[in-house]
């Protein structure tokens, strides 16, 4: 099969820059042949204008909400959001064609494996293409205690569809939605689910979670009302919503989604946690609806394990994990690009346990070719 040579300003290896003066060797259905210096390279070297690296890795989508692009108003705060989306999800759902575009815009700019939540099987067909790895985590909610095994039997149906289609390009686990929307019995049912990893939660997405725990006070008393939920039985635990729900789970692996409002408390307690945790942020989400961005420097002062996610398009412009590298540097310059894209790249690959065959340009695998000058764009 035909090679195909590419020397770009740099190569981004999934963990380094390696300078200009190398090519990168694929063949023409992507698998990675080689990485060699230029003078080694011999003959057909085609010069790309901008940097090489490995497929994006999206660890926190919602393709079926895609639908939703543009619905809600930005700057709400989440409860307001989440009202409106309770209230218009169903509104024109499972829109084949309107998922197919979604998926295409996260192909072309570069994404190659996503982890995505499913409350239903809207992206079921989708997934079956082969195209780009999904871990599909089925989300389980309910506020109301004595409703739990109910709700947990109901995801137990969505996740054995998806398992049906397990294989190469996808994977499935059941998983809390939040905090503020998961009883006490259902965190441990969830968190009792043999072989069900990794767990993913959205974790502090805004200051009323912490209130709710501290208090049971603020906006989500009035969204429980809303719903004519019942939340009589929850207790507040006088801490923050992360201290009180981690200790459900054991040495699982987990990704904390958001955590705009996560403190340094918060990481020191975690980390004194048997959990492998990873820190998923969505930058762009995160300003569409809490106007707000997570203390950033303080997870990278603890040694945090970050990764990137576009949520979906009911809270995003674009599912570009560009973009959300572009937005993150423009807040914390002084990031180093090497950084964010190990973010991008070979650590979502491990919170999605992918890491062998995606996030890196390993010799035998195919984890997707892209170029990125000004944006991000696929080349295989
Ligand atoms: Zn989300």
């Amino acid at each position: 099969m035909k090679q195909i040579k590419l020397k770009g300003k740099d190569i981004f290896n999934g963990t380094q820059f390696l300078g200009s003066e190398n090519v990168l060797i694929a063949d023409q259905t992507g698998l990675i042949l080689d990485i060699v210096p230029t003078a080694k390279a011999g003959d057909d070297v085609q010069e790309v204008d901008g940097i090489l690296c490995p497929g994006f890795i999206n660890t926190h989508c919602h393709l079926e909400l895609s639908h939703m692009k543009g619905v809600i108003p930005e700057h709400t705060g989440l409860p307001a959001f989440l009202t409106q989306v309770m209230q218009s999800r169903n509104l024109a759902a499972n829109n084949p064609l309107v998922i197919d575009k979604a998926e295409q815009s996260m192909w072309e700019e570069g994404i190659s494996a996503v982890g995505d939540i499913c409350n239903t099987t809207d992206t079921l067909v989708k997934k079956q293409q082969d195209r780009m790895y999904y871990h599909s985590f089925i989300e389980c909610m309910g506020v109301a205690d004595a409703a739990a095994s109910q709700r947990y039997e109901y995801s137990i149906g969505v996740l054995n569809s998806f398992r049906e289609i397990s294989g190469p390009f996808n994977q499935c686990s059941i998983v809390p939605h939040a905090p503020y929307s998961v009883s006490r019995s259902l965190f441990h049912l969830l968190a009792a689910t043999p072989n069900n990893t990794p767990v993913t939660i959205h974790n502090q997405e805004t200051a009323a979670e912490n209130e709710l725990y501290q208090e049971k006070t603020g906006a989500f008393i009035d969204f429980y009302h809303h719903f004519k939920m019942d939340a009589s039985a929850f207790q507040p635990s006088q801490t923050n919503s992360l201290e009180a729900y981690l200790p459900f789970f054991q040495q699982q692996k987990i990704i904390l989604v958001h955590n705009t409002f996560t403190s340094e408390a918060d990481v020191k307690f975690a980390q004194q946690q048997p959990e492998l945790l990873y820190w998923c942020l969505c930058p762009n989400a995160n300003l569409y609806i809490e106007n707000r961005l997570p203390d950033i420097p303080m997870l990278r002062k603890l040694n945090c394990n970050i990764t990137l996610g576009t949520d979906s398009l009911a809270s995003n412009h674009q599912l570009s994990i560009w973009e959300e590298i572009s937005t993150v540097r423009r807040h914390f310059p002084e990031i180093p690009l090497e950084e964010v894209l190990q973010w991008a790249t070979s650590n979502g690959a491990k919170a999605l346990g992918i890491q062998d065959n995606y996030g890196t340009f390993k010799v035998g695998t195919r984890p997707g070719i892209v170029l990125i000058n000004q944006h991000s764009k696929r080349i295989i």
